[in-house]
């Protein structure tokens, strides 16, 4: 596959931004090499600059399930444009939307559009603690929450990735107000509390945890954690920017039946437009500016593209409920994945929940970012290499989940484990 175009681009890149990207994740670090420059997407498949193809699982890190270009997601986009892009004011589009969020959301009562998924969350947990008074938030190891600086520490995704789990520029005081815990430990989560009692302004965590790769949550883990925040009386804050509209219609608050107080949004919301939002009980959520004191704004909050995209978006998820789809096509995956790499020899664990998918180059099952960081990351890049020449877009690191969109057809799938076949045996 000769990608000569997009060798060069990126070689501008290089010396226009820092590393060559916005982002960190999408620079292939982990898997050593040069990223893919891309020049359109359409349903499943994503071409790049010198015309290959690719069987997309990434999705734009998780936006994009109904797939690239979806036809009522581009009309609405194109009816959007041209009224006009951005007003800094009310407009109906952000009712449509709120209704969405709080019909399909089961525990949220109010939102607040933000940006991105970052200020969502850290939007959240100045709220916890201006609600509260209180200062901690708890945070696991490994659970990524966007580049907030008090959540930079222990963070997965490219912070896992890179080795940095405290960034520079995070300064020790910002950080000391953050517990770092280990994910799925209910034990050492109720042991916390009863030494910190009414410190704990509030918990943050995935409840499917995407940034180590795809961990659901052990047995009884949520459960805890929602009667400890109640007895304790703090905030429980559901980071759903990754799960939310994912792995169920209503999320992992639904898929699990556990109702937190906020929860943060992101990606899927906006349908592939910068968007997040965050939201949930009334009386938590009627503390902040102009309703009461907690300061949060944005010029753009609420955009008009990014909320015509959102709102498109989830009314063809409410009317087509591809989540049975989802999961089936996505199990079909990971058993066609695990039996190739078995009969090649290597060892592999899946993680999985609904289309959230990570085939853990280990032995043992993932339960925490301890057992996860024990992967043979050198064989999953690889891997990935291998599946990229082959046309099959996997994430570029052991520590992110794939996602399978409803774009993806059975003969996508099929093709995928083919070509992995071929690729565990080349490894
Ligand atoms: N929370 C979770 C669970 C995420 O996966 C991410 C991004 N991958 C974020 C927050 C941050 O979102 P954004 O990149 O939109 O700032």
């Amino acid at each position: 596959m000769s990608r000569t175009k997009s060798h060069e681009i990126f070689a501008r890149a290089k010396h226009l931004m820092p590393g060559g990207v916005n982002s960190p994740a999408r620079a292939f670090g982990a898997v050593g090499g040069e990223p893919i420059v891309f020049e359109r997407g359409e349903g499943a498949y994503l071409y790049d600059v010198d015309g290959n193809r690719y069987i997309d699982y990434i999705g734009s890190w998780g936006p994009m399930i109904l797939g690239h270009l979806h036809p009522v997601v581009k009309e609405a986009l194109h009816a959007a444009v041209d009224q006009g892009t951005s007003f800094g004011a009310p407009t109906e589009r952000e009712n449509t939307l709120a209704e969405l969020i709080i019909d399909i959301v089961p525990s949220v009562e109010r939102v607040r559009l933000v940006n991105s998924g970052t200020e969502a969350t850290m939007s959240a947990i100045r709220l916890a603690r201006g609600f509260t008074g209180r200062s901690k938030i708890v945070k696991f190891a490994g659970n990524y929450h966007g580049h907030v600086d008090s959540l930079l520490v222990a963070a997965g995704s490219a912070a896992a990735t890179l080795g940095v789990p405290n960034s520079p520029g995070v300064t020790p005081g910002t950080a000391q107000d953050t517990i770092v815990l280990p994910y799925n430990d209910t034990q050492a989560l109720t042991q916390l509390f009863e030494t910190h009692k009414e410190e704990i302004a509030g918990v943050i965590f995935e409840p499917v945890v995407g940034n180590m790769g795809c961990v659901p949550p052990a047995k009884g883990f949520l459960e805890t954690m929602r009667e400890l925040c109640t007895h304790y009386g703090a905030v429980m804050i559901m980071d759903e920017v990754m799960s939310g509209f994912r792995v169920a219609m209503g999320g992992a608050q639904q898929l699990f039946g556990i109702t937190p107080d906020l929860t943060t949004m992101g990606k899927i919301v906006g349908g592939g437009l910068p968007i997040g939002a965050y939201g949930g009980r009334a009386d938590i959520m009627g503390h902040i500016l102009p309703a009461g004191e907690v300061f949060q704004a944005g010029t753009l909050s609420g955009n008009p593209l990014a909320t015509a995209a959102g709102i498109a978006t989830l009314k063809t998820l409410k009317e087509t409920n591809p989540y049975p789809e989802l999961d089936a096509k996505t199990k079909r995956l990971e058993e066609g994945l695990l039996a190739a790499a078995s009969s090649a020899g290597i060892p592999t664990v899946s993680g999985r929940v609904g289309s959230m998918l990570t085939i853990f180059f280990h032995n043992e099952p993932v339960l925490n970012w301890d057992i996860a960081a024990q992967c043979d990351t050198a064989a999953y890049g690889r891997f990935f290499w291998q599946l990229i020449e082959r046309g099959v877009y996997f994430p570029c690191s052991q520590y992110e989940a794939l996602f399978v969109s409803a774009a993806h057809t059975d003969e996508d799938i099929t093709a995928t484990i083919s070509a992995a076949k071929e690729a565990f045996k080349a490894l």
